[in-house]
C-alpha cells in the first residue's frame, strides 16, 4: 500500500558497513497508543525522544524509522558537528540572530558530548575544528569574506598557509585555508547507531515501520504503518524532506541529494608515502566544491557533487553510483597523486532538505503536531538542538533556548511551480558547479 514517497537510502554507506551487526528489528505491529510518537530517527528525532523521556519519565514514548538506525542521511553524513552558523547565516544582516544560531548550535554539540561520554560511544569524537580550504583565487576570495564574516562575529580564527597545510592534510592541492576551533568530528552511523542504543528507558524505538499516513481525529492522531498503528495526542516529526509526505510544508522545502566515497584504511606503506596527519576535516571555501577527511582509522573521504531529487525517496541507481564514485576518484587523485592507486571502496548517497531562503523551520504545524525540517544541509549540530526544544515546546515548557530558536527559525519561502522549480534548481546546481569548477 505505498502511498507515499518513503526512504530507500543505499546500502553503500561507508560508516555504515563497518558497524558491527546490529540485532533484528523491532517492528510496528498490532494497534499502539502512546503519549507521544516520534516519527524520524535522525539526530532531531533521537533528541526529541530523549528529552521527551527527561520531561516526563512515565509517558509512553514511541520513536519509529522506516529504515534501520543510522541508515538515513543522519548516519551518513560526512560527519562535521559545525558551531557555526550556515554561510548563509553568516551573511544576515541581524547580529543577534547570528550569536543566538551560534549558542544553539553549541549547545547541540556539549549535549552530544555528554551522551557519548556517558555511553561510551565508540565514534571517533573530536575536537579537531575544521579547516575551510582554498584551491584557486577564486577560493582565496572567499575564504576572505568568511575572515570578515568571524571578525564580526568576534569569533577565533587563523589563516594556515600552504606549507603547514602540506603537513597535516598531506597534499599540495590548497593554496590556504583558515581553521576554525569549534567544530568538532565524528563517525556519524556509529554515533547515531550508540544514541539509538542507549535510548532512555520509557522510549521505544521500532524500525523498519514505514509510517504510510497520518490523520488526526477526535484530538488524536493516527500513525498507520503496515502491520500497525499508533495513536497520540502529540507527534513530533524529525522527518525531514520527507515531512512533505504528510502535507506540510510541500512547497517550500527542497530535496538535496549529495555524495560522498572513502578509501579502506591505508596501509601502513601507503601511510609513509601519504605523510599528513590523522584525524582532520577540510569544508571548501567555496561551498560547491569538495569536502574531505582523513578519519582516525586511516581512510579519507570525500563529498562533493548536489542533485535535485524530486524523487527522494528512491535510492541512487547503480549507475549514478559509478558516475559519482568516477567523479570522486577524480578529485582523490588531484589531492593525492601518490596514492591514486588506492581505490574508494564505499560510494554513497544522501538526501536532505533545503529552502530557498535557508531558513530553518520549528514548531507547531497543527494541533498535537510539531516539526523540526530543513536542516539546510548542516543538520548534525541543527537537529540535535532542534529536536530537543521541540520537545519543550510539545509539552509546553519554556526556556530561554526555546525563545532563540523560535527567534532564529521561520518560514521557508514557498517555491515556483514544476516544471520552473526543477529547471532552477538545476540550472542553479550546474551554475554554482562551473563557477567553482577549479575548488572540486
Ligand atoms: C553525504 C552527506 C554529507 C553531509 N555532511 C554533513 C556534515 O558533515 N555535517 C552536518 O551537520 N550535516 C551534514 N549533512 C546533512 C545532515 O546529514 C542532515 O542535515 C541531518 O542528518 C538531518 O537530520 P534529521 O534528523 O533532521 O533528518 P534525517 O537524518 O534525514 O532523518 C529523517 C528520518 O526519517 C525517516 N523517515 C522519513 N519518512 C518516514 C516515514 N514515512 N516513516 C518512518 N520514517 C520515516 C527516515 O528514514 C530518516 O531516518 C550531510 C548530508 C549528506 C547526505
Amino acid at each position: 500500500m505505498n502511498m507515499i514517497n518513503l526512504p530507500h537510502d543505499d546500502h553503500s554507506c561507508g560508516w555504515y558497513s563497518v558497524l558491527p551487526p546490529v540485532q533484528p528489528a523491532t517492528q510496528l505491529r498490532d494497534a499502539q497508543q502512546a503519549d507521544y510518537a516520534i516519527i524520524g530517527v535522525g539526530f532531531s528525532g533521537l533528541a526529541a525522544a530523549r528529552r521527551l523521556a527527561e520531561l516526563k519519565p512515565n509517558a509512553r514514548i514511541i520513536l519509529v524509522d522506516a529504515q534501520r538506525v543510522a541508515e538515513g542521511a543522519s548516519g551518513r553524513n560526512s560527519g562535521f558537528v559545525i558551531d557555526l552558523p550556515h554561510k548563509f547565516s553568516l551573511e544576515h544582516p541581524d547580529e543577534t540572530l547570528k550569536q543566538k544560531l551560534l549558542s544553539l548550535n553549541r549547545i547541540a554539540i556539549s549535549q552530544l558530548q555528554r551522551l557519548i561520554e556517558r555511553y561510551e560511544i565508540d565514534c571517533q569524537w573530536s575536537a579537531s575544528g575544521k579547516y575551510q580550504g582554498a584551491v584557486t583565487e577564486r577560493g582565496e576570495k572567499h575564504l576572505e569574506h568568511f575572515e570578515q564574516l568571524m571578525k564580526n562575529l568576534g569569533e577565533p580564527y587563523r589563516w594556515v598557509e600552504k606549507e603547514e597545510l602540506k603537513k597535516v592534510l598531506g597534499t599540495e592541492y590548497y593554496s590556504r585555508a583558515i581553521h576554525t576551533p569549534g567544530s568538532y568530528l565524528m563517525q556519524p552511523a556509529a554515533l547515531v547507531q550508540g544514541m539509538g542504543q542507549n535510548l532512555p528507558q520509557n522510549v521505544e524505538l521500532l524500525e523498519q515501520s514505514p509510517i504510510q499516513s497520518i490523520a488526526h481525529r477526535d484530538g488524536q492522531w493516527l500513525l498507520t504503518g503496515n502491520n500497525g498503528s499508533i495513536t497520540t495526542p502529540k507527534l513530533l516529526l524529525g522527518t525531514s524532506i520527507f515531512t512533505k509526505e504528510f502535507g506540510y510544508l510541500k512547497n517550500r522545502l527542497l530535496p538535496v541529494m549529495t555524495f560522498a566515497s572513502w578509501t579502506r584504511p591505508l596501509t601502513d606503506a601507503e601511510m609513509q608515502v601519504y605523510q599528513g596527519e590523522l584525524n582532520w576535516g577540510l569544508t571548501p571555501a567555496d561551498h560547491a566544491g569538495t569536502t574531505l577527511r582523513m578519519t582516525a582509522d586511516r581512510r579519507i573521504l570525500i563529498r562533493n557533487t548536489y542533485k535535485h531529487v524530486p524523487k527522494y525517496g528512491k535510492s541512487v541507481s547503480e549507475q549514478t553510483r559509478q558516475w559519482v564514485n568516477t567523479q570522486h576518484q577524480q578529485a582523490f587523485a588531484a589531492r593525492f597523486p601518490q596514492l591514486a592507486d588506492v581505490p574508494l571502496t564505499h560510494t554513497w548517497g544522501g538526501v536532505y532538505a533545503i529552502s530557498r531562503n535557508f531558513t530553518n523551520f520549528f514548531g507547531q504545524l497543527e494541533d498535537g503536531l510539531y516539526a523540526s525540517a530543513c536542516d539546510n544541509g548542516v543538520g548534525a549540530a541543527w537537529g540535535t538542538v532542534s529536536g530537543t526544544l521541540l520537545a519543550d515546546l510539545a509539552v509546553g515548557s519554556d526556556s530561554q533556548d526555546l525563545a532563540d530558536i523560535q527567534y532564529v527559525t521561520g518560514m521557508p519561502s514557498l517555491n515556483p511551480p514544476e516544471p520552473f522549480l526543477g529547471m532552477g534548481v538545476k540550472f542553479r546546481i550546474q551554475l554554482a558547479k562551473w563557477q567553482s569548477r577549479k575548488e572540486l
